[in-house]
């Protein structure tokens, strides 16, 4: 890891700032598969990867039911 990623890092948060709230948890029924998403992605540090984060700061409509991975709940 060079400076640069370090002081990215640094300035990033290290979690989702929509984690609280955000509408997809309701819709995902296992505890075990809500914990998996939200270590992996909201406070993972992928966030910015994040399918509904991306649209959602495109300003465009977040699907209910889609998952960080750009996939839906059921598929
Ligand atoms: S699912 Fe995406 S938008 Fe929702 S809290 Fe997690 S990273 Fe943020």
């Amino acid at each position: 890891m060079d400076d640069d990623d370090r002081s990215h890092r640094r300035d990033q948060p290290s979690d989702c700032t929509y984690l609280e709230g955000c509408p997809i948890f309701a819709r995902i029924e296992s505890h075990e598969l809500r914990t998996m998403w939200i270590l992996e992605y909201c406070r993972g540090g992928r966030y910015s990867e994040c399918a509904r984060l991306k649209l959602k700061k495109q300003g465009r409509t977040v699907p209910l039911d889609l998952l960080p991975d750009g996939s839906t709940v059921g598929e």
